[in-house]
């Protein structure tokens, strides 16, 4: 599951992403509100944690444009004890729920797995392609009935290319999607992490036919093919 998480106090960023990400989210944090709005606004996820008081442009202000151009991520606030006012305002706003600070990671996953099965997830939480199967909410991955261990960066980027499958990604959009950069690293990440998810697959899938469904589109990015 993919989690933006936008919150300029050090600390809280810091606990709520190695709590979320022990629970194998892919979490993408940033500092401030003008960079969350525009990484809220250019990728999905599957649901956004907005902090109400933040540099740049507040968490309200956010929300307000993201709903405005009808992006219907579910969004949880993250509030301070004396912002009661802001809270009522943001759930009026079209927020989903929120969560007063200070909270435990426990609490925070307990309301990202209740607005998921609200959001309808119970639906949308198999994927299949091919012979793969993703569950989002175990997330885990079956290659003809047997489990393929997937670290949680593969996990985040296979289901990115099986979401999106038949279509181009290129390396700016895995990168950008899958580890939060904004700009190219100069690094192959992208290359060596599905490189890894294939050598996984391969051990797996016997009849060979998965393995080139991850195609390499030359010099643009890869192709996951359903069929
Ligand atoms: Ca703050």
């Amino acid at each position: 599951m993919n989690v933006l998480l936008v919150e300029d106090e050090q600390k809280i960023a810091d606990f709520v992403c190695e709590g979320l990400r022990a629970k194998n989210f892919n979490v993408i944090h940033c500092a401030d509100g003008h960079r969350g709005y525009e990484v809220a606004s250019k990728n999905t996820f599957d649901v956004i944690i907005l902090d109400i008081m933040l540099p740049g442009r507040d968490g309200l202000d956010i929300l307000r444009s993201l709903r405005k151009e009808r992006i219907d991520t579910p969004i949880i606030l993250l509030t301070a004890r004396n912002e009661l006012g802001d809270r009522v305002q943001g759930l009026e706003m079209g927020a989903d729920d929120y969560l007063a600070k200070p909270f435990y990671v426990e609490e925070l996953n307990a309301r990202i797995q209740a607005l998921f099965r609200r959001h309808g997830g119970a639906q949308q939480h198999l994927i299949e392609a091919g012979s793969l199967q993703l569950d989002c909410i175990n997330r885990t991955i079956n290659c003809r009935g047997q489990s393929v261990e997937l670290t949680s960066r593969e996990f985040s980027l296979l289901e990115y290319l099986m979401r999106s499958a038949n279509q181009v990604l290129t390396r700016g959009q895995l990168l950008e999607h899958v580890w939060g950069y904004d700009f190219d690293p100069c690094t192959n990440v992208v290359d060596v992490c599905i490189k890894r998810i294939r050598r996984k697959i391969a051990s797996l899938d016997e009849a060979g036919e998965m393995v080139g469904a991850i195609e390499s589109v030359r010099g643009t990015g890869y192709r996951l093919s359903s069929r």
